[in-house]
């Protein structure tokens, strides 16, 4: 059972706002699916972040194309979401993690 923060509580509150009309064990099923991104998708430190920005220079690090601002990701390059470290982060731009993502692509 995982504890949860007000700030997290009602987050997770606002998501599932669109499931009163499911039963109570789907939309409790689909909380914890829920759950389990936003713990999953634990963020890089900003130091880390702005680091890789500079050594990408702008650019996706897949695609090479100037990252738009806010629309850019920075991607896990071992998938493993809990290893913050510089070499693990990779600025990519939203089409390319996507791809990554889905297909498991390596990239370097
Ligand atoms: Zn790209």
């Amino acid at each position: 059972m995982i504890k949860l923060g007000w700030g997290e509580f009602n987050k997770l509150k606002i998501k599932s706002d669109k499931y009163v009309n499911k039963t109570l064990s789907e939309a409790t099923k689909h909380l914890n699916e829920l759950l389990k991104g936003e713990k999953g998708r634990a963020n890089f430190p900003t130091s880390v972040k702005n680091e890789e920005l500079k050594l990408c220079k702008g650019k996706c690090r897949r695609c090479h194309k100037s990252l738009i601002p806010h629309a850019y990701q920075f991607h896990h390059r071992d998938f493993n979401h809990s290893n913050k470290r510089q070499n693990n982060c990779r600025a990519v731009c939203s089409d390319c993690h996507q791809q990554i993502t889905y297909d498991k692509i390596k990239i370097s």
